[in-house]
């Protein structure tokens, strides 16, 4: 099928919670990707920050391959051995002593929420709420919206789960005044992602994890954007020095498979027991065994030191930019490989206008341009990209 094709089919039967898109990707190597005409792109997307490893890995291809011919599914009424050894390498990297896999970032805060919830109640001591930041993303599901402090992913579908209180991300001082003997835990995405690309002050996250010391609170990251070397190390947390009680991951976890997982410490697990929490696809063979195949070559020797190299250069890059264009670039901010370059106008003109020059990226907010690219980038395509976006930024006459 052509472009036009998958369009008019699209159009006619499928729901249109995503709008007008223009462009079928139908293929992938590496960092690029083609479309159902024919034509080539430089993915600075990632597929929202899934593809790290970028399209077709071969390991990655290979271990879903040889788990497809296997077995694809068995439930959680039983053992599964890719999910176990998953559970294991992921413990090994990580503060996390035990796992829940779902199929995705939503199921992941949900099961994470819940966890907060029951670890109080099996305490003798209920307390339901959770304080959540403004301006965050933690998915589309009723829960996931009730801790996304965003009013325009509510509206409609009120009334929402009760129990979350939402503060100014970044503010260390609202954070601790809105604390109540209610309140359970504190849920944060180590950056902001979807809210805009927002990185906190150097010491917020200590400053957070000191709070929830000091009142008992669980503290739950949200890295299911920012997590599986995204930022540069493995877990965004890292690079704050701190532990949380939990962590969600999803997105890149098995680099294309569907999939999530909640991680936690021994003491948090105790939420949940027989019965609390299932999953019929969670950490199924196929997506167990492509994240098994996706954390090995996240955590090779050298890996995550050649995604900080690369970002240095990207963000060196970008800088001139912004310092060539003084009056359209507001800011350019980020961590790792997860970049935002906030602009004076909204940036979907120039993501269209990318997109028609070969270049794949996204917005996160209406003015912030947002670039995630596969971690495997190299510096020739940070050069195709600058000289792109020059030329569109001439083109747009900002
Ligand atoms: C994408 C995202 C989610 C939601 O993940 P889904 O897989 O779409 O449910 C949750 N939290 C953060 C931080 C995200 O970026």
């Amino acid at each position: 099928m052509n472009t036009s094709e998958i369009q008019a089919l699209n159009d006619r039967h499928v729901i249109n919670t995503y709008g007008t898109r223009k462009l079928a990707l139908t293929r992938g190597e590496g960092v690029i990707l083609w479309d159902a005409d024919g034509r080539e792109y430089l993915d600075f997307f990632s597929g929202i920050a899934v593809c790290n490893l970028g399209h077709a890995h071969p390991g990655v291809t290979r271990a879903v391959t040889e788990q497809a011919a296997k077995l694809l599914h068995v439930s959680n009424l039983y053992y599964i051995e890719p999910q176990v050894k998953l559970a294991e390498q992921l413990s090994a990297h990580s503060f996390a002593d035990r796992w829940f896999f779902c199929n995705s970032g939503a199921e992941a805060n949900e099961a994470a929420i819940k966890l907060a919830r029951r670890y109080w109640a099996q305490q003798g001591t209920p307390k339901p709420e959770i304080i959540s930041a403004k301006e965050s993303f933690h998915g589309r599901t009723l829960g996931a919206i009730s801790a996304t402090g965003q009013p325009k992913y509510h509206e409609g579908f009120e009334a929402l789960v009760p129990g979350f209180h939402y503060v100014p991300y970044n503010d260390i001082e609202v954070l601790a005044a809105t604390i109540t003997p209610a309140t359970g835990a504190i849920m944060l995405e180590p950056v902001q992602g979807e809210g805009g690309v927002r990185v906190p002050d150097e010491d917020y996250l200590k400053q957070v994890r000191a709070l929830c010391d000091a009142h008992g609170l669980l503290l739950i990251l949200d890295e299911v954007q920012t997590g599986l070397g995204r930022t540069g190390t493995l877990f965004a947390h890292e690079q704050a020095d701190i532990t949380p009680d939990i962590m969600c991951l999803a997105k890149a976890l098995a680099n294309g498979v569907p999939m999530g997982a909640m991680g936690c410490t021994e003491r948090a697990a105790a939420g949940f027991t027989v019965g609390s929490h299932a999953s019929t696809f969670g950490g199924n063979p196929l997506s167990s065994a492509a994240a098994l195949a996706t954390l090995e070559a996240l955590t090779e020797d050298g890996f995550l030191d050649g995604v900080r190299k690369t970002a240095v250069l990207f963000h060196a890059a970008l800088d001139a930019f912004a310092q060539r264009h003084p009056k359209s670039v507001v800011e350019v901010r980020g961590k790792g490989l997860m970049v935002g370059v906030e602009f004076q106008e909204p940036v979907m003109p120039l993501i269209q206008k990318l997109q028609e020059a070969g270049i794949i990226c996204g917005p996160a907010g209406p003015k912030v341009l947002r670039f995630l690219p596969p971690l495997i980038i190299e510096s020739e395509h940070i050069d195709r990209l600058l000289s792109v976006l020059e030329s569109c930024v001439g083109e747009l006459g900002w």
